[in-house]
Parts: structure tokens; C-alpha cells; sequence
């Protein structure tokens, strides 16, 4: 296809999203000389820490596994105030990373990409913008992010509710003062429980909408004081060796098997690593919960005794809030902090939704199916995102022959190693499905590995005098297959949730995040590198 706008500027890449991608993207095309922009519709750097300010917001994962590890000074001059920081302080810290390496000149803010097609004549990319850019650029790197493209409308009838309706990835820079109000929250994924977990107190009464239980592990955030900071510092050539290579981008591993204990034995260690107050139980003790049923069940029994003592045994509290028709870790598994208590407060009120779902929103509140109207005077929607695809598909991505990538994805969700899609030459993605994504992985692990394959694919291209470099149908198909074969010898495939796409009405059904582990991905990537590319064409 052949665009027919007149190009105002020309680059050799275009990279979208200035998040963790994007940036690191950024400074390492820059570093190989090519002239390139980060464009992003936010309005300063960050992605996923500038948009999710909502009360509550923070880390799941370890700050100082969340760092970036490709320069160790600029790893060290960096201190976390404690193990899982608050969004604020994520946002610094990306702020401090943009300014270390001069990278805001190359970044316009607030601007969104409304479209990208690619040249076939000219082995290139024109990139429109909202802001009426119009860019001739070679690559089109995509860093558009995993959780990026919020479901901000699932019901009918908000534009009729008198207040404020917020959704958590949309909170206004200076906060809303909640003070006195009825507040409603819809969902109770792990931002809504976040911001449930956070507002209770300051609230006059909370009302929580819950569709799908979730099982929940508490959160322990120690302060760090210069003696912990030195600590985690220390090791940084062990964190840099080890944390690429484990099966999630943590710094753990599974450590126990689960036929090599006695019942006693597991048992301890479950207590052992709940008590650690960290994601450890999902990703550090015993892999066959994802595959074996019988240790699913048992594991997931062992979480919810400790959700129903929490509870207080509560009847209506645990048949809401406790899973039982699905394992501990086929969903994303959140860290929090007193969240089941909330719910013994007098001002909180839980309503289930899964029999009686919410039919619309009306000028007062909340209508469930059965009629039952809740009034409110501010409504949160944390509802989440059109994950892994959402992004792209929001905007007009055309490739050979005009194909759209909106049609494509809308039929079947397909990439090459989540990196490339046949049909779109020069089109290279981070964070898209069929890569270790935000189910299953630390993102800052994954998404250096995906942007620095990239870079060195974009070398590799031009120091071989080539223009394109594009997914061959081979190359994908196989791919596609072991993806499938992989992830559907995991329990997670026999769930629904937005790990498979089922929150987004009418998506295809996959699992979005490769199962196969995060060190295995990359050195199945380090090894298409160092072959010269097969299940690519470059021309
Ligand atoms: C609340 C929350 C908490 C999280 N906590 C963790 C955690 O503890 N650990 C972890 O590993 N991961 C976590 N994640 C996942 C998180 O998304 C990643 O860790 C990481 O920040 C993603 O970085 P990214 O650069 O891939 O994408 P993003 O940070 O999402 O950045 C993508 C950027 O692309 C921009 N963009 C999208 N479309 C367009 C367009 N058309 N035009 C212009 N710009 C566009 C967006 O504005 C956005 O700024 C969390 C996610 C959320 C939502």
C-alpha cells in the first residue's frame, strides 16, 4: 500500500511508547546512530507509572529487580526507599533514568500515533500523528506497552452518572478527594485492590463490585535504609547474571519439587514462602501447579484457608472473594496489604456480580441485573485493559498489500516470538502476545531482552545492506505452535480472564504470555540472532 501524504520529516525508526520500552529502545537506536523519536500520547515519560495514579498504586515486583541492568553506575545511583515502592517513586525513578541518559530530546509527549502503513514500493513506514506529523521512517518499533489500552466503557449509561466516573489508569495528576463520598469500585483484579485496600479509610462508605475471585498474598515492603540499598547494590553482578535466565524475570527460581517432599515437608515450605510477602508462592515454589491438577488443588486450598481465616470464616466474604473454580497462579496473583480486612470494615459493603451482573449505570449509581440500584457519588473502574493487542489494534496499522492489523488480530492473534507479525516488514514489538508478558514475567527483565534483540536485528539489517526485515508465514506458523503447545500444557490455558483475551468481547482466544519460561524465550531468541535470522526474511 502506498500512502498518498506528504511526508514532513524523515528517521530511520519511529518507536512508539516512551515506558520502560521505549526508552531503553530509545537510547540503544540513538547509540547505534540512527535518527530516531519516541512518541508518546502521554504526557511526560513513564507509560504504565505515568497513567496509573490511582490511590494504592505500586509494585508487585522487587524495585531492584525492576531496574534496568545495562549500566551498572547508572543501576547504583539509584536508592529505593523500600522493597515494593509506590507509583511516585517508580515515576522518579524513570525520570531520573530519561535524565541520565539525555533522552527527552528525542521524546514528543502527548501526542498519540493515529496510524502507520507501510510503504511496499519503498520498504517503508509513513506514521501519521494526532498532532498532524507525518513520518517517513524505516522501522516502526512498538512499545506500546502490554496494559496500555484501558476498558473505559464496559457499561452503558456512564456518560448519564452525575459524578465522576475514574478509571484507575485515567486518575487526574492531582488526585480526587474522596473525603465524605460514596465511592463504588468495579473490579477487584489487582488494581482494584489497590485502590480498595487504600481508600477504605478515607471514604464515608465502599461499595465493591466483584466478578471474579482472586486469590491474594500479602505484601511485606520493608523500609531500605543505606544499609539495605548497599546490600541489593553489592549484588548486582549476581542480580545481572541470574535474573535473565530464571523462568520469570525474578530473582527466584522454583526452588522445591513437588514429588521429591513429604506432605510435612510442603507444608513448611508454603509457609515458609507465604511469609516471605512476595509473589515467591506463585513463582518460586513448586512449578507443577501449572500443569499437575492434583497440586493446584492443593496449593490453592492452602491459600484460601489463609483468605478464609482472614475473613473471619465470613459465609457471604469468602463465597464472593475466594476462587474455587480455578488454581492459585492461572490467574495474575496480587500482593496486598490488609485488603481482606477491608471487608470486615462497617463502612464497606461487597456485592457479587457473577450471578447478578451490573446492567448499567444511571444518574445515581450502580443497576445489577435483578434491578437493585446502588447510589454513589464517584465510581472507580478498575476494569482493567484490552491486553497485549489493544494498543496497536486502537490504531490504524496497515501492512503489505493494506492488510490491518486490527482485521488480522480481530480474526486470530498471532506474532513471531512476540517480536514481529507476517505481513508487517519492519514492524518489530515489545510486550505483544507470544512473548513472557505481565502474567508471567518481571517486564523490565523481558522488555530489555525484546528491545535489545530488537536493536540488534535493526544492526544486523543495515550492516547487511538490506531495507526490510518480516516474519516469514513459516517461521510464525511454527511458532504459533509451540506457543500453543506450551501454554496448553499449563492449567492456565483452561481458564478465562484477561490472560486468554476473555475480558475483551469478541477477542480471539489465546494465552497471551508464552509459557515456556523467560530464560528459555531468550535463548531461543539469542539463537534466531546468532543464526542469521531463520523464521525471518530479510531483504
Ligand atoms: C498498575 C500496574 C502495575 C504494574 N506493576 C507491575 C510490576 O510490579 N511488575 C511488573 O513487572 N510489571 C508491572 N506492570 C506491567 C507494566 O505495564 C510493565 O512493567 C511496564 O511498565 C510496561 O512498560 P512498556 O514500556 O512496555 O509499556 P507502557 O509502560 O504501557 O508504555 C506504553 C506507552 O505507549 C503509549 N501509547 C500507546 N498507544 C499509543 C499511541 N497510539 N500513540 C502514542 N503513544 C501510545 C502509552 O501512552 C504508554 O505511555 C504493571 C502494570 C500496571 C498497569
Amino acid at each position: 500500500m502506498t500512502s498518498t501524504q506528504t511526508p514532513t520529516e524523515e528517521l530511520d525508526a519511529v518507536i512508539l511508547g516512551a515506558g520502560v520500552a521505549g526508552l531503553y529502545q530509545l537510547h540503544q537506536l540513538r547509540e547505534q546512530g540512527l535518527r530516531v523519536r519516541a512518541i508518546d500520547k502521554a504526557g511526560d515519560v513513564g507509560g504504565t507509572w505515568w497513567w496509573n495514579r490511582y490511590p494504592g498504586a505500586r509494585f508487585d515486583s522487587e524495585a531492584y529487580i525492576y531496574q534496568y541492568y545495562f549500566d551498572e553506575q547508572l543501576y547504583k545511583d539509584w536508592s529505593w526507599s523500600e522493597k515494593f515502592p509506590g507509583q511516585p517513586e517508580v515515576e522518579q525513578w524513570l525520570h531520573y533514568v530519561t535524565d541520565r541518559l539525555d533522552l527527552r530530546k528525542d521524546i514528543q509527549f502527548s501526542t498519540a500515533i493515529t496510524s502507520a502503513h507501510f510503504d511496499e514500493d519503498r520498504g517503508r513506514w509513513t506514521i501519521t500523528t494526532d498532532a498532524g506529523d507525518v513520518i517517513d521512517a524505516q522501522f516502526f518499533v512498538s512499545c506500546a506497552g502490554m496494559l496500555s489500552a484501558p476498558m473505559e466503557h464496559p457499561f452503558e449509561g456512564q456518560d448519564s452518572f452525575r459524578g465522576p466516573i475514574l478509571h484507575t489508569s485515567k486518575w487526574p495528576a492531582g488526585g480526587i478527594d474522596l473525603a465524605g463520598k460514596r465511592v463504588g469500585v468495579v473490579g477487584i483484579g489487582a488494581t482494584g485492590i489497590q485502590v480498595i485496600q487504600t481508600i477504605a479509610d478515607e471514604v464515608a462508605h465502599l461499595t465493591v463490585f466483584a466478578r471474579t475471585p482472586q486469590y491474594t498474598l500479602p505484601m511485606k515492603s520493608p523500609h531500605y535504609g543505606q544499609e539495605e540499598q548497599a546490600a541489593y547494590k553489592a549484588r548486582f553482578d549476581e542480580l545481572k547474571s541470574t535474573i535473565p535466565h530464571t523462568f520469570s524475570g525474578f530473582e527466584y527460581e522454583w526452588a522445591h519439587a513437588w514429588a521429591d517432599c513429604t506432605p510435612e515437608k510442603r507444608l513448611e515450605v508454603l509457609e515458609e514462602i507465604y511469609e516471605d510477602g512476595s509473589l515467591k508462592l506463585w513463582l518460586a515454589g513448586f512449578g507443577e501447579m501449572f500443569f499437575s491438577p492434583e497440586v493446584s488443588e492443593e496449593i490453592s486450598e492452602f491459600v484460601r484457608g489463609k483468605m478464609r481465616a482472614r475473613l473471619k470464616d465470613d459465609p457471604h466474604l469468602c463465597d464472593v472473594l475466594i476462587p474455587t473454580d480455578y488454581g492459585f497462579g492461572t490467574h495474575r496473583v496480587p500482593l496486598e496489604r490488609d485488603y481482606l480486612e477491608v471487608y470486615l470494615r462497617d463502612n464497606v459493603d461487597l456485592v457479587g456480580v457473577r450471578d447478578n451482573p451490573i446492567a448499567r449505570i444511571t444518574p445515581d449509581g450502580i443497576e445489577l441485573a435483578d434491578g437493585t440500584v446502588t447510589e454513589l457519588d464517584v465510581i472507580v473502574l478498575a476494569t482493567g485493559f484490552d491486553a497485549g493487542t489493544g494498543s496497536l489494534t486502537r490504531i490504524d496499522v496497515r501492512g503489505r498489500e493494506g492488510r490491518s492489523l486490527t482485521a488480522d488480530w480481530g480474526r486470530d492473534i498471532r506474532t513471531m516470538m512476540g517480536l514481529g507479525v507476517h505481513g508487517y516488514p519492519n514492524l518489530l514489538t515489545t510486550a505483544v502476545p507470544l512473548a513472557p508478558s505481565a502474567a508471567l514475567c518481571n517486564m523490565t527483565t523481558c522488555l530489555s531482552q525484546q528491545t535489545e534483540w530488537i536493536s540488534d536485528a535493526i544492526k544486523h539489517v543495515r550492516e547487511q545492506g538490506k531495507q526490510t526485515i518480516e516474519p516469514t508465514k513459516d517461521g510464525e506458523d511454527a511458532w504459533v505452535a509451540h506457543h500453543e503447545e506450551t501454554s496448553g500444557a499449563t492449567l492456565i490455558a483452561q481458564t478465562t480472564g484477561w490472560y486468554l483475551g476473555s475480558n475483551v468481547p469478541g477477542k480471539p482466544r489465546r494465552v497471551l504470555s508464552y509459557c515456556g519460561g523467560v530464560g528459555t524465550y531468550r535463548q531461543k531468541c539469542d539463537e534466531v540472532a546468532a543464526n542469521g535470522y531463520p523464521g525471518f526474511a530479510i531483504a
